[in-house]
């Protein structure tokens, strides 16, 4: 949890209970969470307001990003906080979306390397969406067929 805090007040973040609890909430998740997830994930018991109000504030923080969803709805992950700032998000990765359960994943750059195109344009950011089964539903995808 300390490490929570210092990683709130780098990123210029008021340290309240709940923006501590939602930023391990990232930490923990290894895709991406709706506004709906969260608030299922508090019992409930936080105001959709109050939440909506961190996420806004930690994406423009540079501590969390929007990935896309499969039903269009708002969805975030946990940014690499190396690379992501107060001044400006850095991404250079594209994200996965699965066909079983609807989780985002984010991939890491090693997947994908886009740095420049063919024609010469310098790549800084891209809206990369790839589709189909994660690790968990491949894996049970190939139980239920034995
Ligand atoms: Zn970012
Ligand atoms: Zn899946
Ligand atoms: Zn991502």
């Amino acid at each position: 949890m300390k490490k929570h805090k210092e990683t709130l007040s780098r990123f210029g973040i008021n340290k309240t209970q709940f923006r501590i609890d939602l930023l391990s909430l990232f930490f923990d998740c290894k895709s991406s969470l709706t506004i709906h997830e969260i608030f299922e994930r508090f019992n409930k018991k936080i105001n959709k307001v109050t939440i909506y109000r961190a996420l806004e504030s930690f994406e423009q923080k540079g501590l969390i990003h929007q990935v896309p969803d499969k039903n269009n709805l708002k969805k975030y992950s946990l940014c690499n906080l190396d690379t992501c700032s107060p001044y400006s998000h850095n991404h250079q990765h594209g994200h996965f979306i699965c066909y079983s359960c609807d989780q985002t994943f984010c991939l890491d750059n090693s997947t994908i390397k886009i740095l420049k195109t063919s024609s010469g344009h310098i790549v800084k950011n891209y809206n990369l969406i790839l589709e189909g089964y994660c690790t968990d539903c491949n894996s049970s995808q190939t139980i239920s067929q034995n």
